[in-house]
């Protein structure tokens, strides 16, 4: 087991010997590692350091922040497998996946800053005026587990970029990351106090963090319940804010779409990460004469998805991150199954040979009503909710029929079709006949999933304050 006893305040690694919280193995259940549970005390002079240095680091030159990414982009690359590992092992993704996305989205969300912020216009003339973007203050960032360096990275990279300081607050169920993260920029030249590093309790340090008159801005990731909690505090004190919370994405499959296709991809996007994605396809909205037919399909896709213990290779469904999720989980499937959706595979019962750890069966509802609670409510883990619908009006209601509006998909043979019902979809983004990922293209959501995007020039626009110069 691990012992991380110590905290990044103002450049300095401080010895922590108080309270710790355990970080748990998710395939086992077992503790990998200890991390500090800091107090108010310890927030408040990590805002006070922070605070200090965005004196000087909101006027750093381009050349000044440029080295310090770079010196970041190295340390990412160079430390990637220790970073694969440790996120396999604390939230329950696949080896492999993990040093894709765990650890090759870090690396690339840097570069692509990296790449963007030498041509990004900091003042731009209109009229008789010049319009200046300055960095916005201390930034408070507080983030989830389940892709912890990834949501760290998103928030941490463009508020340095921009010039401002940053006190973060991670997951305290995956935090070891975050500390890999303060090592590397421990050893760049980045200034002591521009970033800060204090685990512990959201209701306790998060709560300070939100709280703080010195930050200026909130940026947060995590639950819509959390989310509100943060609008709130930052609205008492006109601070800033960028949300970035839950999702109950729909892949709508219109009637004439390559019905396999969209079943596997829909399919493997809900499981990805064991369902723990905010933007997940956890709704499958298909014809009514084709119902059975997805279930079907689904549930031959879902067979494909061995799950196991995620350091092993042949893999490709992990556990959940955390006991309690594992019992959340299981408590939407027990809903499900009481409010009279069709089980076409999984349950509640641990799947063979996994009693240990946190597993928890892919699950595939059909006939699922779309205002039950397993159609409106984000489960996080790995259950599809396959939703029948008579026509492309009422498939549309169905799709925006969530409090959320985090992502969504859209698949059919005709992609003029197929695009103009991706722009009727209330959602921060839409999948378009299984289009790629783009990580230049801006991120976020509409109603409770979120105000505010990351990702790209966007992500950087949240960090910056606007003044005009009148001429
Ligand atoms: P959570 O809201 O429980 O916790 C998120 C963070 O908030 C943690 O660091 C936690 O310690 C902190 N926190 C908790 N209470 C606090 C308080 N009172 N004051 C300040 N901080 C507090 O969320 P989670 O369970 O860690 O993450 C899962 C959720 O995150 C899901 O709902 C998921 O959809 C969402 N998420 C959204 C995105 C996105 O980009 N939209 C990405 C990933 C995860």
């Amino acid at each position: 087991m691990k012992n991380i006893s110590k905290l990044y305040i103002d450049g300095q690694w401080e010895e922590w010997s108080g309270e710790t919280l355990p970080v748990h193995e998710a395939a086992t259940g077992e503790v990998l590692a200890q991390v500090p549970a800091a107090s108010r005390d310890e927030m408040n002079r990590a805002i006070e350091a922070a605070n200090r240095a965005f004196e000087s680091w909101s006027e750093s030159s381009m050349d000044e922040r440029l080295k310090v990414l770079k010196q970041l982009h190295a340390g990412l690359k160079e430390r990637s497998e220790e970073i694969a590992e440790a996120v396999s092992r604390e939230v329950g993704m696949p080896l492999k996946l993990a040093r894709q996305i765990q650890a090759g989205m870090p690396a690339a969300i840097t570069a692509s800053y990296l790449e963007m912020l030498p041509s990004f216009p900091f003042t731009e003339k209109v009229g008789n005026s010049e319009v200046q973007y300055t960095p916005v203050g201390v930034v408070g960032c507080i983030t989830p587990w389940n892709y912890p360096l990834h949501q760290v990275i998103l928030k941490v990279v463009p508020a340095l970029a921009a010039g401002c300081t940053v006190v973060l607050k991670p997951s305290e169920i995956a935090p070891t990351t975050a500390y890999i993260l303060a090592e590397i920029l421990d050893g760049t030249d980045l200034p002591a106090g521009c970033f800060n590093l204090v685990s512990g309790l959201g209701q306790v340090v998060g709560d300070a963090l939100i709280r703080h008159p010195d930050v200026s801005m909130v940026s947060f990731t995590g639950s819509t319940r959390t989310g509100h909690l943060v609008a709130h505090a930052a609205a008492d004190d006109f601070k800033r804010y960028a949300l970035e919370m839950g999702g109950k994405s729909a892949s709508v499959i219109l009637p004439d779409a390559d019905l396999k296709a969209a079943v596997k991809g829909t399919v493997s996007n809900c499981l990805l990460n064991s369902g723990q994605t905010c933007t997940a396809l956890t709704r499958m909205l298909v014809p009514e004469d084709r119902h059975d037919e997805a279930c079907q399909l689904a549930a031959e896709a879902v067979a494909k998805m061995t799950p196991g213990n995620p350091m092993e290779e042949t893999t490709r469904l992990g556990p959940l991150a955390s006991a309690e999720q594992r019992d959340r989980v299981l408590d939407f499937i027990r809903i499900g199954v009481n409010d009279g959706a069709t089980l076409v595979t999984g349950g509640p019962e641990a799947p063979d040979g996994l009693s240990e750890g946190y597993f928890v069966k892919a699950t595939v509802f059909g006939n699922v009503k779309p205002d039950s609670k397993i159609a409106q409510e984000e489960i996080f883990g790995p259950v599809l909710c396959v939703i029948p619908y008579r026509d492309e009006e009422e498939a549309i209601r169905i799709a925006n029929g969530t409090a959320y509006g985090l992502s969504g998909a859209v698949w059919s043979g005709d992609d003029g079709k197929a695009r103009k019902v991706a722009g009727k979809l209330r959602t921060g983004q839409v999948f378009v006949n299984g289009g790629a990922f783009n990580p230049l293209a801006p991120f976020g959501g509409f109603g409770h999933s979120g105000v505010g995007r990351e990702f790209g020039k966007w992500g950087l626009e949240e960090f910056l304050e606007v003044r005009s110069l009148q001429l």
